[in-house]
């Protein structure tokens, strides 16, 4: 399909290429140099004392929870509007996601007082989802995990750049995830990175993240050492140096390019609330400095959300849905009927997510406003 205005589009120029056709001349294809820089530019840029590059945010978030010590057994609280990922890495420690409401209409992250209701015996950890970039109330969430000594893990997919009270997302509990894949904010087609304060934590990611061995084929290439011994039932999660350089070239465009977002954001706010004022649009008194990754609207609950897609489709608009709740889908069954979460169900039901990314124009944004306008009548 050839849309007019697709949901997302990638910021690549030249610049990715040359760094590419670098790490390519330069014969060495995974884990040395350029991977390296990236992981300590990263972890400057976010204020993070470690940062641990790694095949995708996926495995990330899988790595997190086995370093926090979820075990079999154990518990970790997790929204249910996110992306499946943040509660599988829950299921592939063996332990078991523990599904929270969000707060409200307008706050489509995880609820501080619903955390608190869901904590048990055997809560162990809660992993919190920065809804579009927008922060969740890490003031609260933290002290409560303070309190019944949690571990906090963010999966910070949407929020690359984002902030609560200087202080960037990702950086505020035990671990933070990112993810680098082609939609997100900066993209290294597939791509995602660990950062953590913890030294303990970080030793084991890296061990980790590739077989747990004590050394790397690059120590070995630059003489370091002969062999090594595997300490750990680690996987092969590594990223390569083409993936690291291009990384590195988009971290340097993510600030520029989220100011972008948080303008097109700030246009479809006033558009929209002129033209289609029966539309929610989230996040309207969201403190914070967000990543501004998504556009989230709430139609109203008696519009027919597929037929709306539908019209805005055939007006060649690509539009989408964040999230179908995870406690819904099938392989999710265990906890079917068992959840009561009626905003996250209310939301999802009315949510559509509108294009945005940095190279829409302004026009673009009122283009879709209008379209916007003429499939609610339409519906
Ligand atoms: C994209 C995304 C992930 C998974 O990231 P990958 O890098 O594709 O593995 C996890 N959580 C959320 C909220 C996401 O949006």
């Amino acid at each position: 399909m050839e849309w007019k205005i697709p949901l997302s589009d990638i910021d690549f120029g030249p610049e990715e290429k040359d760094v590419v056709n670098e790490v390519l001349r330069s014969r060495w294809l995974t884990m040395g140099s350029v991977t390296q820089d990236f992981e300590q530019a990263f972890a400057s840029y976010v204020g993070a004392r470690f940062a641990i590059a790694v095949t995708n945010a996926t495995a990330a978030l899988h790595l997190a929870c086995i370093v926090v010590g979820l075990k079999p057994g154990d518990e970790a609280i997790v929204p249910s509007l996110t992306f499946v990922a943040t509660a599988n890495a829950v299921r592939y420690a063996g332990a078991i996601p523990v599904f929270a409401d969000i707060v409200s209409e307008q706050d489509l992250n995880i609820s501080y007082h619903a955390i608190e209701k869901a904590i048990s015996d055997r809560t162990r950890a809660i992993i919190v989802m920065h809804y579009g970039g927008y922060a969740c109330d890490m003031h609260s969430i933290m002290e409560l995990a303070r309190e019944h000594n949690l571990r906090v893990i963010e999966d910070a997919a949407h929020a690359v750049g984002s902030e609560l009270d200087d202080r960037k997302l990702g950086t505020w509990g035990d671990i933070g995830c990112f993810s680098f894949f082609s939609n997100k904010n900066m993209t290294t087609g597939e791509g995602g990175m660990l950062v953590t304060d913890n030294e303990a934590y970080a030793k084991k990611l890296h061990s980790l993240r590739s077989h747990g061995m004590t050394t790397l084929t690059w120590d070995r290439h630059k003489g370091h050492a002969w062999s090594y011994d595997v300490i750990d039932l680690g996987y092969n999660y590594r990223i390569d140096e083409i993936r690291a350089a291009i990384g590195k070239v988009q971290l340097g465009k993510l600030s520029a390019n989220n100011e972008r977002r948080r303008h097109l954001t700030q246009v479809y706010r006033e558009i929209l609330q002129e033209c289609s004022p029966q539309i929610t649009i989230p996040f309207a008194n969201h403190v914070g400095i967000s990543a501004a990754h998504l556009m989230p609207v709430l139609l109203p609950a008696d519009t027919d959300k597929m037929g709306f897609m539908e019209n805005m489709k055939s007006q060649g608009i690509q539009t989408s849905v964040h999230y179908p709740p995870v406690h819904t889908f099938t392989a999710y069954d265990v906890g079917r009927g068992k959840y009561s979460l009626p905003t996250t169900e209310d939301v999802a039901a009315r949510e559509v997510t509108l294009p945005l990314f940095p190279l829409l124009s302004d026009e673009n944004v009122v283009e879709v406003a209008e379209a916007v306008a003429q499939a609610l009548g339409k519906t």
